[in-house]
């Protein structure tokens, strides 16, 4: 294996660890800030590679958070996210994910339903102490 493949595999190692520490839901911007204390050579791109790569291999979740940064989950298991629309930040939401969503989905749309997303956007509690 060439040398920058085997220094791509170790970012993404990390980059894979450092997202699995946080339940934060971060952005790209604050992967890298982090990330690049380790690897002081990298570039945002790369990070913007990798999550795209570490998406395709199942290995993580995007969640688009409106007009703010996408966020990312180490945390592939079946969970709600609800949104921040103020300040971005994204929580998970403890409400049951069971089939009867995605059966009832398959019988209005006679579609073969494979997975489903849903995604609350709101005030989170910090910024409703701000704006009500
Ligand atoms: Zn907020
Ligand atoms: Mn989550």
């Amino acid at each position: 294996m060439d040398k920058p493949r085997y220094r791509n595999t170790k970012q993404r190692t990390a980059l894979l660890r450092l997202l699995g520490s946080t339940k934060t839901h971060p952005t790209a911007a604050w992967l890298f800030e982090r990330l690049r204390v380790d690897f002081p050579g990298m570039s945002q791109g790369t990070i913007y590679r990798n999550l795209a790569i570490l998406a395709e291999q199942g290995l993580l979740r995007v969640i688009p958070s409106g007009k703010n940064s996408d966020r990312f989950d180490a945390d592939t298991s079946a969970h709600y996210h609800v949104v921040c629309e103020r300040c971005g930040r994204v929580d998970d939401l403890p409400l049951p994910v069971g089939p009867d969503r995605e059966q009832e989905a398959e019988r209005a749309s006679g579609y073969r339903i494979t997975t489903h997303r849903l995604d609350f956007f709101g005030i989170c509690p910090e910024c409703r102490k701000t704006w009500g």
